[in-house]
């Protein structure tokens, strides 16, 4: 009976709460865009769907996502066509964004589905994909992971190896690094991840004086999630990821 009721209440509200948060996420990237006098339209919203299943993913593109992240290759795969028939089904196109720990194992499958892949933190990863996307005869477009806040328990390059790696990964013919991600760490408040956005944008910038050692434009800054969006949008950000922000809590 609760069960029954529990389901009922999802059909009837999810919808409306999908359309709801997203909209209220979409007026405070606004609001923080026009803080800092940029477009909104600057700031790329990515709907994070880890743990969640196909119809809510699908009510999210009827909200008006077409960025769908996902943190798990196996996960995603399950999803991916399921996902992208109801897409095409309703006139959409969709870009698909891998958000999580990347396992040289799961490459191949990765480059498959996968339009941008935001966690590459190693140049050996970078090295597999190259093999993958040239078999597939595709220009993978990835982003490099930088560990800003030197966690021990965060996957990303030091911020002083980024260079090297850029300089190391500008023969890989079949990929292509448009930019940096970086997780902030957890803060009770937003205010206090904003100097690791500040770091990868300075680290951005610094590296972008001396482009042409490493032929790539790395104009995606993806930062920021439910927590600290707007600050990292402040800070420079042309990417949020924000899963619970637009689909509620997970229910993990
Ligand atoms: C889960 C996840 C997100 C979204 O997190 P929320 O706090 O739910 O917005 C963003 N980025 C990465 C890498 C994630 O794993």
């Amino acid at each position: 009976m609760i069960r029954q009721l529990t389901l009922r209440w999802f059909c009837v509200n999810l919808p409306r709460m999908i359309k709801e948060n997203l909209q209220l996420c979409r007026q405070r990237i606004a609001q923080a865009a026009e803080k800092i006098g940029i477009a909104p339209q600057g700031v790329t919203l990515v709907a994070v769907s880890k743990g969640l299943g196909v119809p809510i993913i699908c009510e999210a593109i009827d909200a008006g996502i077409d960025q769908i992240a996902e943190s798990r290759v196996q996960e995603a795969l399950l999803k991916y066509s399921p996902v992208q028939a109801y897409a095409a089904e309703v006139g959409r196109a969709l870009r698909w964004h891998m958000v999580g720990y990347l396992q040289t194992n799961k490459v191949r499958q990765a480059v498959q589905i996968f339009d941008l892949i935001h966690s590459v933190d190693m140049v050996r990863l970078a090295t597999v994909i190259d093999k993958e996307a040239k078999a597939l005869n595709k220009i993978q477009e990835v982003l490099l992971e930088v560990n800003v806040s030197s966690e021990a328990s965060k996957f990303g390059f030091p911020p002083q190896k980024v260079f090297e790696a850029l300089k190391e990964m500008s023969g890989l013919k079949h990929v292509r690094v448009k930019g940096l991600m970086t997780i902030a760490p957890q803060a009770d408040n937003p205010e206090k991840t904003r100097p690791y956005f500040q770091k990868l944008k300075e680290l951005r910038d610094s590296i972008v004086c001396s482009l042409s050692a490493v032929s790539c434009s790395l104009d995606i800054l993806s930062m920021g999630m439910t927590e600290d969006f707007p600050v990292a949008i402040e800070e420079g950000s042309t990417m949020v990821r924000i899963g619970r922000g637009i689909f509620g809590q997970r229910l993990k």
